[in-house]
This record gives structure tokens, C-alpha cells and sequence, in this order.
């Protein structure tokens, strides 16, 4: 472990002293940007943050070791509320996150205090955060590094939301946004305790009536109007008369203040039990009819209004609520009702569905087995009819005017009609409730007045947005309809807050850009600020004209860089590197940024830049476990980065990270998985360095023995699936391939090579073979664990970083197909014969081995040859091999050999066949006798071998017939 220290050490100060990952512009080679979303110096980053970086650096290093001139380069994201509300917190002397900041994360006390200021904060994790990064050791060009407050970013940013507003995607007016009761902001995925986007639902409020007052219930599905048999209270909860807007409502208690937020005025007059109602009837406001009001203690009151309409035709809760009151007689009793009463509320068919009988919810129920209201198979029955009938329901004749139309569209027009007809209302509200702001307070929808809004909801926008997204790779690929699904459902989002460190709103002031809107488009000022600190550009000098020219080609420079007061050469190289780098290749990311980040990036790309300079590629990866949980403080199963590597060293940890999960899995992390890592490293050095001290001597191609072939030609095949994985940046995958299968394959090398190394030729010939190996895989393995590999590298006297070396090509001329079924062979033979000796429990002195002669292997091939191209038939097979003159003198034995080769030949992969037909008629009697050192040596007996049809064999139990190709009979003394 100390020794891994030391290799960290070492190798970043000598990628430091060559400035080897600072990437300019070359037009020599191709140019790969690689980006990964800044990070919140709000809290120091712990093991979980490291698995988005570290899979972005390693494909940073990937394409480099690929031959391209990579950027990849990092910053700091100072705004708004998730850094102001951490030092709020802090202010408040909140307790739990005191206790963090001391125990896990080891920050001063002293410091701590200075962190209600969230300028000092956010400055002292920023530094904490990168030095991280650097011990861990990622392939950033620092050079770049700016803060989201540096007034040199501001500029951008407003020239940004200047662009924007030209055109026409920033609007202002009234809309509902997630909303935080306590702080009075506007709240998003980074405002939440657990970051979960806030999700608003439309619902509509439909104006059942009880004598003069409105009984609003909330429904996703207005057009079930027509199906409405009864209305569901909760008799135990508190229901209020109050005045809403002037008129007489009556609704939960909790909804009230959720009113009030929706802008409604709100009069509570009185209030009492909802079982007052129970029992009294309500009219339909659509179908004038009158439905009984009953019991239902699922009713949750803070679920929208607390009133509820019950569509038991096509609502399985409803269905199922209904069937469970029947039976309730006690209770119903207390209302004045009976179980009659309530078996006689039939279900109403409304809609028509191919899949259904008449009632829809009454089928799923059924099929599903569901029983009673708690059972959460209701959710799936909800979905499930909820399908069928959008996707395929006609609406029946009893309702009226909406006969004959969709589902989709009769939701529509229901509710445009009852609204025109003041019987309905729209009410919004949150559907992943609750949602829990970062100060603790639960948050709720509120419709915000004057606000400055993105129009992610703009039609055209979208459709621009989908275009892009069509043309850009999605890594994995299984998420880009969750993309699209976040295209259509995006509408106005509120772009700006009255607090917080950021950017002001450039024509109002008074507002402050929010942090899901000021890091949008911000990849490509990386490509320029290097320019604008290296020659000290000033803020007011980079102006809406400047920007235009650098990153939109606008205006002729001479005039810009006069006008702005910066040497035009300056300007030129601002738009030549920008130009070079983008557009951007590759954006990463956790997925659960999906939603809003990584969908806002590329409408805002679309807004802003031309076509050919929108980003080409999104690749998402899950979270990180750690011993199988979710980490969490309250677990107290948190790593701070900076400690594992301490603990674990930065390789060990770059690998634990990556190599359990793919893209999309959770990866578990565990100190003992590390420590396993650190084990499986350390015996790779050791192993390296071994090899690396003798060389190679390139005479000694000339004479390689079947192990060799075979290892070359295995070698050959781990590279080409690893180069296939990182591809897809399948790590794990290429992980597996580059380490530790061809690690198998080296063990089984050396147990078949180990009599040979005698010699002092064969010796040199082995050395020669594991360097290949060790060559190939130090560079395979380089992205994932670079200290390493560049020690290794050096005492492989390798050329220059192993970290700007190329990426090992598989050499077709290696790849050795009939070493590879040889060797499979000699695998094979040895373990049927360590079954037998098992079976047996004998201690062999002698080991006979009897290969098949050469009329089976004929049958063996032709019967391969007709798999491949017709369905293998048994008797056509016999058949033709009677027309061979060998066959037909044997026809006894070929008869009863054809039956099993038949059953054996179709159960073989397509890809085995292919092989075996290439490699033709293996001479198994030359492999078994080169290899008998080998047996000997592993079996610990005498081994002698035959032809089937060697006359002078030795074969007292007669064994020789029951020989296959590639399966000698084997006989054991
Ligand atoms: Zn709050």
C-alpha cells in the first residue's frame, strides 16, 4: 500500500511537470471534448460523487490512448441555493449538519464558523474538492478552472439569457412552480432533500354540488365524469366550509393553505368531521344525477381536496373500496346506510376497450387476485386500465356528446366544456409528494406571479430539441426515451431567484440566474477562458459583441477586438479554439440529472449555437452503494473521497468504483472490495515487474509451440472485446476482459509452459510471450488505473506516459483459431480425465488415451457442413456418408456413431461450428503427445496415447470405439 502511494505521488507530479492533459488546439489530430457536470462545493464529494468523474476521466484517457486530443476540464458551481441554503443551515446551527461537517468530512471547527458566509464555504470546499480530484488522480486541464461568480462568467451567462430572450424563449408571467413555503423561492431537483425534481400535475376540479355548496373533487381523468357512482369522505378527518373565490367550497382542512398558494382567496367558516356527510347525496354536475356520499378512510386529506369521485367501472380502487364497504354492515350502520345500499352502487360503463368486458376495473382486479384497498398491485390495475383505455378506448354512448371520440380526446374536451360551463376548475399539485426542500419545510405548488421564466414548453423549441436529440448518441442507449419523455413533458421553468451568489438577470436586476439555468452552454467557455485570463480580459471588455463573434461568427473582428479594447489576434484565437472543440463529444453525468440538467443543455445548445455545434453525445451512469445500502449520513456508511484514497489508494479505488457495475447499476462499494483490488494490483505489479526485467528477443518468434499460438491468439481476442467495451464505455466489461479474464487464460499459460522454461530457448520464447501480454494489458489497463500502469510502463522501458501511449490493436496475424481448439482440446481431455480419476477415486500410474480414427472425424465435419447450411437430419446425414467407400464398410459403427454427433452438432453455438469447420481434422495424436509433459506433470502419471485404430495398441477393456473427435477415450491403470 505504501508503495501504491508513493507510484500516485510520483506519476501526478510528472503529469503536472509535462503538462501532459493540457489540451490546445492541433490540427494534426483529431480534438475529443469531454465534459462532466461541475460540481457544488457545498460539501466535500465522497465515494458516490467519484464514480461520475472517475468514468468520465477514464474515457477521457481512453480517447487519448485512442489518439485524440482531449479536453477535459472542470469548474465550480458557486450559485444559488444549493450552496446559499447548506450555509443557512449552518447559520441556524443546525446540529446534524454540524456533526457531518466535524465527524465525517474532518472540517475544522473554527473554518466551520466562518461558513455562514457562503462565499467562504463554498471557496474552502472548492479547494477540498480539487485536491481530491488531483489525488485521485484525474486528466484535467486546470488551466481552465473558473467559479460560476467570477464576473468574467457572468458576462457570458448574461450574454447567454440576452440570446435567449431574443428569441423569445424567456417569458414572464404567472405560472406554478414548485415552491418552498419557508425560504419563498421557487424549488428544483438541487433545492430537495434527496435532489428529487418537484413534479407538478395538472388535476381537474370538478363541482359536485351538496344543496348550495361545492363539493370539488380532483381528478387526472375528467372525461370518468360519466361514471361517477358515489363520492368518497374520509369520515375521521376535518373537512372546512370556506369561501373560495366567492363561492361556497367544501374541502379538507389541508387544503386550504395549498389554495392559498394557487392564488385562490380562501375564508374558512367553519369547520367539521367529514362524517356529517356520510350518508347524504351530491349532485353530478354533468349528469345532473344524484350519488351517495360514502365512507372511506383511504381518503388521504392532503391529497389535493380530500373529496373524491368514485368511477368504479373503470378505477380499480374505486372497484374494490365499493366491494370491501358491501361487506362492512357494522360500520355502514353508524351512517345510517346498509350493505344493500351500497350493493346496489353498480359500476357505470363508459368506455369501450377491445381488451375488456364491460368493466375494465372489475377485470384487472380480478385477474391481478387483488383483495382489499391495501394492496399495492392497485397501483399496476390504475396503470394498466389507464393503458388500454388511452390507448385504445372509445367512449360509449352514455356519454352523450363524447360518444364515438378517443379517450385522449374526450379528456380534453370534458374539461374544456365543464370549465366554459364554470363546473370545473383547475388545481395543480405536487405528484411525488411529499417534497422536501433542503431547510425542511415540505414544499407545494404555488402559482408565481411576474416571474422570469425558460420556456421549455414552446412547441417548436421542442421540436427542435428532439431533432437534436435524434442525431446524438445515449450512452446507455435504454435512456433516451426517458429523454424524450422529459422533452414533451418540460414547460416554463422559473429561470431566477431574489437570493443567492450568480448572475443577474442583465434587464432586471433585481433577480439572480438560478442554478439549473447558468449551466447550460457553459462547455464552451471553457474553450476560451484560458484566453481571457491569460491576457487579463476584463469583464466590461467582454461585450455582447465579443461573444457573438467567438462563439457565433458574428461581425468582423478587427472592429469587435477594437471596439472591446482586446488585440484582434486574441479574438481570432478565442474563436479558433472554441471552434476546434466544439461541438461538445461527450456530456456526463449522473442519471438522475436527466429530468433537468442534462435536457436543458441540449435545448439551451439548440438556442444558442448552429446546428453542427450541438453535442453529440450523453453518457449517464447509476449511483454508488456502499455493503448494498443506500449511502446516507443516517446510515453513517459515507466515505469522503479524499479518505478512501488515503485508505485505499487511488487505483484501488478508481477500480472498486467502476469495475462491479455497468453503466446503469447501482455499484456497491465496499472497503473490502477495495482491499481486494489493492491485493489483485499489487500481484499485477509484481507480476509486471518480472516480466518487464527480462525483455524480449524478437528471434524468439520464430519458434512458438502450440501454448504460445494459443496465448498470442487469446491475447488478440481479450483486446478485441475490451475495445468493443470501451466503446460503449462498458468498463466493467472491458475491466473483466483486460484483467481478469486474460489472467485466467495467463495462469492456464503458464501451467502448459512451465516444463518448457528449462530450456534456455524455451525460456526466452515464454518471456517473450507474457511481454506481449503485458504490454497489451498495461495499456488496457491505463485508464482505469494510471499510476500503476505508468510504473509498470517505465519498467517496461516503454516510450514517454504510458498515459499518451496508444491503445494495443488486436494483430489479425496473432489470432490463431486451430491453437485456440487445440488448446480447448488438451483443456478438455485433462478435465474428463480428473473426473474419471475423481469418479473412480484411483491413484493412476498410467494413463491410455485412445483418438478418434479418421472416418468419424469425416462424419464429424459433414455433419457440421449441413447444420450450417439445412436443418441436420439424421438419416440424410447417413446417407450421405455411405457414399464414402470407408463409411460403408464400416456401417455398423457409423450408424450407431451418427445418432449422438447429430444431438451433439445441434446444441452447438453457431460460432463453435463455424470454428470447428475451419480448424477441420484436428491431429489429436501429435497435441496429446507434445502435450504429455503436461499431463504427466498435472495427472502425475505415465501418459500414452493411440489411434483408434492403431492395430497394436494397448486396450484390454476394448475402449478405443468409444473414442470422438475431440474426446479421446481414455482408459486408467
Ligand atoms: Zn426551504
Amino acid at each position: 500500500m505504501a508503495f501504491l502511494k508513493q507510484i500516485e505521488q510520483k506519476w501526478q507530479r510528472k503529469w503536472e511537470e509535462a503538462k501532459i492533459f493540457e489540451a490546445d488546439p492541433d490540427p494534426e489530430k483529431p480534438k475529443c471534448y469531454i465534459t462532466v457536470a461541475y460540481p457544488y462545493p457545498n460539501s466535500p464529494q465522497h465515494i458516490g460523487h467519484g464514480r461520475t468523474y472517475t468514468l468520465a476521466d477514464v474515457h477521457a484517457r481512453y480517447m487519448r490512448m485512442r489518439g485524440y486530443n482531449v479536453l477535459l476540464p472542470m469548474a465550480f458551481h458557486y450559485t444559488g441555493t444549493p450552496v446559499l441554503a447548506m450555509s443557512k443551515r449552518l447559520a441556524d446551527n443546525d446540529q446534524d449538519l454540524i456533526d457531518d461537517f466535524i465527524n465525517i468530512y474532518k472540517v475544522p471547527e473554527e473554518k466551520l464558523k466562518e461558513f455562514t458566509d457562503p462565499f467562504k464555504m463554498a471557496s474552502y470546499f472548492h479547494k477540498e474538492i480539487k485536491a481530491g480530484m488531483k489525488a485521485i488522480g484525474y486528466s484535467i486541464d486546470w488551466r481552465r478552472e473558473f467559479t460560476t461568480i467570477d464576473p468574467h462568467y457572468n458576462r457570458f451567462i448574461e450574454w447567454q439569457f440576452q440570446k435567449l430572450r431574443q428569441k423569445g424563449y424567456i417569458t414572464r408571467g404567472s405560472h406554478p412552480v414548485g415552491w418552498c413555503p419557508k425560504d419563498g423561492n421557487p424549488v428544483g431537483q438541487h433545492d430537495t432533500r434527496g435532489d428529487v425534481e418537484p413534479e407538478i400535475g395538472e388535476f381537474t376540479l370538478i363541482k359536485f354540488t351538496y344543496g348550495d355548496w361545492v363539493l370539488p373533487a380532483a381528478t387526472l381523468r375528467p372525461e370518468t365524469i360519466f361514471g361517477v357512482t358515489n363520492m368518497w369522505l374520509n369520515p375521521e378527518v376535518e373537512y372546512v366550509k370556506a369561501a373560495v373565490d366567492g363561492q361556497k367550497w367544501i374541502i379538507s382542512k389541508e387544503s386550504v393553505q395549498k389554495l392559498r398558494y394557487l392564488n385562490k382567496k380562501v375564508d374558512v367558516q367553519k369547520t367539521f368531521k367529514g362524517r356529517e356527510l356520510i350518508g347524504k347525496e351530491a349532485e353530478n354536475p354533468a349528469t345532473a344525477k344524484s350519488v351517495l356520499i360514502l365512507p372511506a378512510d383511504f381518503v388521504d386529506p392532503r391529497n389535493a381536496t380530500g373529496v373524491v369521485m368514485s368511477v368504479p367501472g373503470h378505477a380499480p380502487y374505486d372497484y374494490v373500496a365499493l366491494k370491501n364497504l358491501a361487506k362492512a354492515s357494522a360500520e355502514l350502520k353508524e351512517y345510517g346506510l346498509t350493505s344493500d345500499m351500497v350493493a346496489a352502487v353498480k359500476p357505470v360503463s363508459i368506455i369501450a376497450v377491445t381488451e375488456y368486458s364491460e368493466i375494465p376495473a372489475g377485470d384487472v382486479v380480478k385477474q391481478m387476485g387483488i383483495e382489499t384497498q391495501l394492496d399495492p398491485k392497485l397501483e399496476d390495475a390504475t396503470k394498466e386500465v389507464y393503458r388500454h383505455e388511452f390507448h385504445s378506448g372509445k367512449m360509449k354512448p352514455s356519454t352523450g356528446k363524447y360518444a364515438g371520440l378517443s379517450v385522449a380526446e374526450a379528456k380534453d374536451k370534458v374539461k374544456q366544456d365543464l370549465m366554459t360551463e364554470g363546473k370545473a376548475e383547475t388545481m395543480y399539485e405536487l405528484l411525488n409528494k411529499p417534497v422536501v426542500c433542503r431547510c425542511g419545510t415540505e414544499c407545494l405548488v404555488k402559482i408565481f406571479e411576474d416571474q422570469w421564466f425558460i420556456d421549455y414548453g414552446n412547441p417548436e423549441w421542442k421540436a427542435i430539441v428532439h431533432k437534436a436529440l435524434s442525431k446524438m448518441e445515449i450512452l446507455p442507449e435504454e435512456l433516451r426515451a426517458e429523454f424524450d419523455y422529459v422533452i414533451d413533458w418540460l414547460h416554463e421553468k422559473a429561470c431566477a431567484r431574489k437570493s443567492g451568489m450568480g448572475t443577474k438577470l442583465p434587464w432586471d436586476p433585481e433577480w439572480i440566474i438560478e442554478s439549473l439555468s447558468d449551466s447550460t452552454i457553459y462547455m464552451a467557455y471553457y474553450t476560451v477562458v484560458i484566453h481571457i485570463k491569460k491576457h487579463e480580459i476584463k469583464p466590461k471588455q467582454l461585450t455582447d459583441e465579443v461573444f457573438d463573434y467567438v462563439f457565433l461568427g458574428i461581425g468582423k473582428p478587427a472592429e469587435v477586438a477594437a471596439k472591446a479594447g482586446i488585440n484582434v489576434k486574441v479574438l481570432e484565437d478565442m474563436r479558433r479554439d472554441f471552434t476546434y472543440f466544439y461541438p461538445l463529444d461527450s456530456r456526463h453525468s449522473g442519471r438522475d440529472l436527466v429530468p433537468n440538467h442534462l435536457t436543458f443543455l441540449i435545448f439551451n445548445h439548440t438556442a444558442i449555437f448552429s446546428e453542427e455545434l450541438w453535442p453529440r453525445q450523453i453518457v449517464t451512469n447509476g449511483s454508488v452503494t456502499m455493503q448494498g445500502a443506500k449511502m446516507s449520513k443516517s446510515f453513517g456508511n459515507i466515505i469522503p473521497l479524499i479518505e478512501g484514497i488515503a485508505q485505499f489508494g487511488a487505483d484501488p479505488l478508481r477500480m472498486g468504483i467502476l469495475a462491479t457495475a455497468e453503466l446503469l447499476q447501482d455499484a456497491d462499494f465496499s472497503p473490502t472490495l477495495a482491499r481486494s483490488m489493492q491485493d489483485r494490483l499489487e500481484r499485477l505489479y509484481r507480476f509486471g515487474e518480472e516480466i518487464a526485467r527480462v525483455g524480449e528477443d524478437p528471434k524468439a518468434t520464430r519458434d512458438l509451440t502450440l501454448p504460445d499460438r494459443w496465448m498470442l491468439s487469446r491475447l488478440q481476442e481479450h483486446i478485441r472485446m475490451a475495445t468493443e467495451a470501451m466503446d460503449k464505455l462498458a468498463v466493467r466489461k472491458a475491466i473483466h476482459s483486460g484483467l481478469y479474464e486474460l489472467d485466467q487464460d495467463v495462469q492456464w499459460y503458464m501451467r502448459r509452459a512451465a516444463d518448457q522454461t528449462e530450456n534456455l530457448h524455451r525460456k526466452e520464447i515464454v518471456d517473450y510471450v507474457l511481454s506481449q501480454v503485458m504490454d497489451a494489458q498495461v495499456r488496457m489497463l491505463a485508464p482505469v488505473t494510471p499510476h500503476l500502469c505508468e510504473e509498470l510502463w517505465e519498467k517496461m522501458r516503454g516510450k514517454g506516459f504510458v498515459s499518451l501511449t496508444s491503445w494495443p490493436k488486436p494483430d489479425p496475424a496473432k489470432a490463431d483459431v486451430k491453437a485456440e481448439e487445440a488448446e480447448t482440446f488438451i483443456a478438455s481431455t485433462l478435465e474428463d480425465t480428473q473426473n474419471i480419476i475423481r469418479a473412480t477415486k484411483t491413484t493412476p500410474k498410467k494413463i491410455h488415451y485412445y483418438v478418434a480414427t479418421a472416418w468419424k472425424w469425416k462424419a464429424l465435419l459433414t455433419a457440421l457442413q449441413k447444420s450450417v447450411t439445412a436443418k441436420l437430419a439424421q438419416n440424410e446425414l447417413m446417407k450421405e456418408l455411405m457414399t464414402d467407400p470407408v463409411m460403408k464398410r464400416e456401417a455398423k459403427s457409423v450408424a450407431k456413431f451418427v445418432g449422438p454427433i447429430t444431438d451433439e452438432v445441434k446444441k452447438m453455438s453457431a460460432e463453435r461450428k463455424q470454428r470447428q469447420i475451419q480448424v477441420g481434422e484436428v491431429d489429436e495424436v501429435m497435441i496429446l503427445n507434445d502435450a504429455e509433459g503436461f499431463f504427466g506433470r498435472e495427472l502425475n502419471a505415465e501418459i500414452l496415447v493411440y489411434s483408434e485404430e492403431d492395430t497394436k495398441r494397448y486396450d484390454p477393456k476394448n475402449r478405443a470405439q468409444l473414442a470422438k473427435p475431440y474426446r479421446p477415450a481414455i482408459y486408467i491403470e
